[in-house]
């Protein structure tokens, strides 16, 4: 049905999607593609009230929420905030993710975020996308014709990396068109936005996400953009498919 147009954003924690790729996930879904968004966790940390039981109910619906306006699948691999490994355990998981989706595109976090789930994520999306689809590496079966998909990954918040230099984007994606759309996804996230207000007192939740993507834009001439780099490493394809898929319609930009 979606003839090879499949994309997985997979991150670490409810809203981080939303924060770091809804736009291009937006435009892909425009075109056609089938999208999916995955998280390691389900955020069970995200509150100062709740039990995480309370907690991981209502952000796995916000996800839940926020993926249906882009009438995308949202999957939780149930795995704890702030304790998300490289383990055994978990790539079985995410092999089985994998396996259920057979991605041609995986979005995920950069290898060199702040945060440590995240970064654990970056690893485990590059090891899956490398072997998901070798036969004996899980019983999951392929839903589809597996390969090994085109691997970017996202802008980490704040856009630098843990020395404090800007990451080294290969790729903007103009989302000017898709702001307000990004907006009503991370609005979606609800318990997120009244904690940030309670904590900070002010609304930073959404504010701050737009001001990263007003960024990214002043840096490739565009009024809001998404930044990318590509995993280019031995048995990855090569071709750049997210220029390919927005330069007809310029609505790829470049560095200044
Ligand atoms: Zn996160």
């Amino acid at each position: 049905m979606s003839e090879g147009k499949r994309v997985l954003a997979f991150v670490a924690h409810p809203d981080d999607a939303e924060i770091l790729c809804a736009g291009t996930l937006i435009k892909l879904h425009q075109l056609g593609w089938e999208v999916h968004i995955a998280t390691a966790t389900a955020g069970d940390c995200g509150t100062l009230s709740l039990s995480s039981t309370e907690i991981s109910q209502q952000r796995k619906q916000e996800a839940t929420d926020a993926a249906a306006l882009i009438n995308a699948k949202y999957h939780c691999l149930e795995e704890l905030d702030g304790k998300v490994c490289y383990s055994e355990s978990t790539l079985n998981k995410v092999y089985s993710l994998f396996r259920e989706v057979c991605p041609t595109i995986v979005l995920t976090h950069s290898e060199l975020d702040y945060m440590m789930d995240h970064v654990e994520v970056a690893k485990l999306a590059r090891a899956a996308s490398f072997i998901h689809s070798a036969p004996n590496v899980s019983t999951t079966p392929c839903r589809y014709q597996a390969s090994v998909p085109h691997l970017y990954y996202c802008d980490s918040v704040g856009g630098t990396d843990i020395y404090g230099k800007a990451l080294p984007y290969s790729n903007y994606v103009d989302i000017a068109g898709e702001m307000t759309l990004k907006t009503q996804m991370l609005l979606c996230h609800k318990s997120q936005d009244e904690w940030l207000r309670e904590y900070h007192g002010v609304d930073e939740y959404v504010s701050s996400m737009q001001a990263q993507c007003r960024e990214r834009g002043t840096e490739c001439k565009a009024q809001y953009a998404e930044g990318f780099i590509q995993h280019l490493g031995h048995g990855y394809p090569s071709d750049d498919i997210l220029s390919k898929l927005f330069n007809e319609n310029e609505e790829i930009c470049h560095a200044v």
